[in-house]
């Protein structure tokens, strides 16, 4: 979400003819876009914010904190960074646009209103054949330990037309790829009474000139059958679904306010797997979460195992102030949390290049994204949703018929 809204802010702002900037000591503005999921990335940046309000001993540089920090932080900012000049919250972001154009004399400096606001899909600064369209804003599910429904407010789901008007512009402009976005995409629609994820992706799947659709984030309490048919079927659709587990161990999951159970998780995985064996499904690992006993984290470590996903994002819990489960008393401590997250990335490490090794001999088609030095070949997206490295150089943009040959590490190598 926060690579789509920078894409967004960097697109305008070139097409109104500045330059983006190669050096931060020589650049005249300087946009932080923020994360507030865990405190070490809070910690990051207030580091970098300290060293970026020195550079106004130097210079007369604009400063903007944009995004979750801005959005929850705004008072800490302003006592702890007095000269930093615009705080701009989550769904305030068009307003730089706004600013930018009276940047010296603009009298209002903070934005952190919660109304709903829309904004242009953006294409992905690294490969312009690919864009971002943000589906639905907010989150309603309030998972105890998240900051996210507070930091981006409630749920809201953009107009099914206005979403295929923008593809169709989109692909006249050259994009091939959409990568569709939202906190809970399964949840699209509901709010407003508009179609379902499942009919938007058949309605994308049959405009012409788009040749891959990618969608992320899904929840497992609302992912439907009628979706996983979708997934399955349609043709333009990436065979890759992010289906975040958090944990394997129910009593967990409650505390965790998911909704689901782990039978519940496993019957989509094998659900999806029996449309379609080779799916790629990856996830999201939270370990160390207030009450997970070693007994909850074996329950987690043997999912992980039992389920053999291809790729999964695993994090220490991290308190966020403001949401239920800080009130919990921590029971696990950080030395107890870093040998579990060591384990999950261990043993996890060991299947994705498991599941990888399948493909060797295979062939598909995969996106090319961008040329690659390191490897001397192009990085390409596979219909699978996993990286490639192919041999050749082949332009960005194209999709081309590969045959995988081997593996490196967790990438692909393909002819
Ligand atoms: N809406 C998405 C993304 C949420 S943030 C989803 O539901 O999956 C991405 C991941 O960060 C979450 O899946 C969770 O694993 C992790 N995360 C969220 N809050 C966290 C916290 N307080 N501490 C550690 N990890 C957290
Ligand atoms: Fe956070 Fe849960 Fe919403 Fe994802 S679904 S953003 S984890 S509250």
């Amino acid at each position: 979400m926060n690579i789509s809204d920078s894409a967004y802010i960097r697109e305008f702002l070139i097409n109104k003819g500045l330059k983006e900037s190669n050096s931060i000591k020589e650049t005249d503005i300087i946009i932080v876009n923020t994360c507030s999921v865990r405190r070490s990335a809070e910690e990051r940046l207030e580091g970098r914010l300290s060293y970026y309000t020195s550079l106004k001993k130097e210079k007369d540089v604009k400063i903007f904190v944009i995004g979750c920090y801005a959005q929850k932080e705004q008072e800490n900012i302003r006592k702890k960074y007095p000269n930093i000049d615009f705080i701009i919250g989550t769904r305030n972001i068009s307003k730089i646009q706004e600013i930018i154009d009276d940047i010296e004399s603009y009298e209002n400096k903070i934005f952190t209103s919660l109304e709903k606001e829309y904004i242009e899909p953006a294409k992905d600064p690294s490969n312009p054949f690919r864009a971002f369209i943000t589906i639905i804003k907010g989150c309603n599910n309030y998972c105890s330990y998240c900051i996210v429904p507070y930091t981006r407010g409630p749920e809201y789901s953009i107009n099914s037309r206005k979403i295929i008007e923008d593809i169709k512009r989109l692909v006249d402009n050259g994009v091939k790829e959409v990568f569709l976005l939202g906190q809970n995409v399964n949840s699209y629609g509901i709010d407003s009474g508009d179609i379902r994820l499942h009919i938007l992706l058949e309605k994308i799947n049959n405009i012409k000139g788009i040749e891959r659709i990618r969608f992320l984030t899904s929840h497992p309490k609302d992912f439907s059958y009628e979706l996983i048919e979708a997934v399955t079927k349609l043709e333009k659709v990436v065979k890759q679904v992010h289906l975040p587990l958090q944990s394997g161990s129910d009593k967990v999951l409650k505390l965790m306010n998911r909704k689901y159970s782990l039978k519940h998780y496993l019957d989509i995985i094998e659900k999806l797997r029996k449309n379609m064996s080779s799916i790629s499904i990856t996830t999201d690992i939270l370990v160390g979460f207030p009450g997970e006993d070693e007994e909850d984290f074996i329950k987690t470590y043997n999912a992980v195992k039992e389920i053999e996903f291809d790729k999964a994002f695993m994090f220490m819990y991290s308190p966020r102030e403001g949401t239920k489960s800080y009130e919990l008393k921590e029971t696990v401590t950080l030395e107890e949390k870093k040998e579990r997250l060591i384990k999950i990335i261990n043993i996890q490490n060991e299947i994705t290049v498991k599941r990888l090794k399948r493909f060797i001999g295979k062939k598909m088609t995969a996106f090319v994204e961008n040329y690659s030095k390191k490897n001397n070949g192009v990085l390409a997206s596979t219909y699978y949703g996993i990286p490639a490295i192919i041999d050749k150089n082949i332009k960005k943009g194209e999709i081309v018929d590969i045959k995988i040959k081997s593996i490196s590490g967790h990438t692909l190598i393909a002819e």
